[in-house]
């Protein structure tokens, strides 16, 4: 008896130890935290009130009305993007220990806000759900070494979130390339032709999801691989944007 109410106060331990976690913050080790941040440090992230009305690239003057430079010039592929926060700090640490340190309580938050930001973010704009969700593909042995695809985990756990599904094995990329970062657009650009194959039916309405939208490279050629396929409306969702 003994022994199992001993065994049984071990088991609450761990229970508390676990919940108590659950409860802390992320940014200030706090233990008021709903979803892995507490209020102070929620209300600190970069949320990314002025952009581009398309590409949802940062910009310095009021309004999310507006295209950026680039949208002008060369009208991307795809329709519109919804990308909440700026990859500025603490967005950025907290998506590099998720990603390159495999530690998903940074994303938590993150991913949860993303959740309760979308359905309000596509009524603004006047958007329909898309029909599918698209986690831009990772070549497999990276996605081997890396040991997960974030923008998968990510569309996986928006999806189960707002209801809707995620296609994984829609498009693949078949090619491995270099590095992207420190690239500039053209040289992304140039670097990722041939590199994705739609492999099965594309809905009409569908979402690429990723983790970081950068120079908008991936995405440009992803949105037109599935235009190509048949897709009519190509939205970008992403959590954080790099300012420009
Ligand atoms: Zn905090
Ligand atoms: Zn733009």
């Amino acid at each position: 008896m003994i022994k199992r109410l001993r065994l049984l106060s071990t088991l609450n331990k761990i229970k508390v130890n676990r919940e108590d976690k659950r409860n802390t913050c992320v940014g200030c080790l706090s233990t008021n935290a709903t979803n892995g941040l507490c209020g102070p440090c929620r209300a600190d992230l970069p949320v990314n009130h002025w952009h581009c009305r398309c590409c949802a690239l940062p910009m310095a003057y009021p309004g999310d009305k507006h295209l950026c430079g680039d949208c002008l010039t060369s009208p991307p592929p795809f329709d519109c993007s919804f990308i909440p926060w700026r990859y500025q700090y603490p967005v950025d640490s907290m998506i590099s220990r998720y990603k390159y340190k495999g530690q998903r309580k940074f994303a938590r938050p993150l991913v949860t806000g993303f959740a309760d930001f979308i359905g309000p973010a596509l009524e603004a704009y006047g958007a329909e759900k898309p029909d599918i969700l698209i986690p831009s593909p990772m070549y497999p042995s990276r996605r081997r070494k890396r040991g997960f695809n974030q923008a998968r985990d990510i569309a996986e756990s928006i999806g189960q979130a707002i209801d809707v599904p995620v296609g994984i094995s829609i498009v693949r990329r078949v090619h491995k390339v270099q590095a992207q970062r420190g690239l500039n657009r053209e040289s992304r650009l140039a670097n990722l032709r041939g590199v994705f194959k739609v492999c099965s039916r594309v809905p009409e309405r569908v979402a690429i999801v990723d983790d970081v939208v950068t120079t908008g490279a991936t995405v440009r050629v992803l949105a037109s691989v599935l235009r190509e396929a048949g897709a009519q409306e190509v939205q970008i969702w992403a959590l954080a944007r790099t300012p420009g």
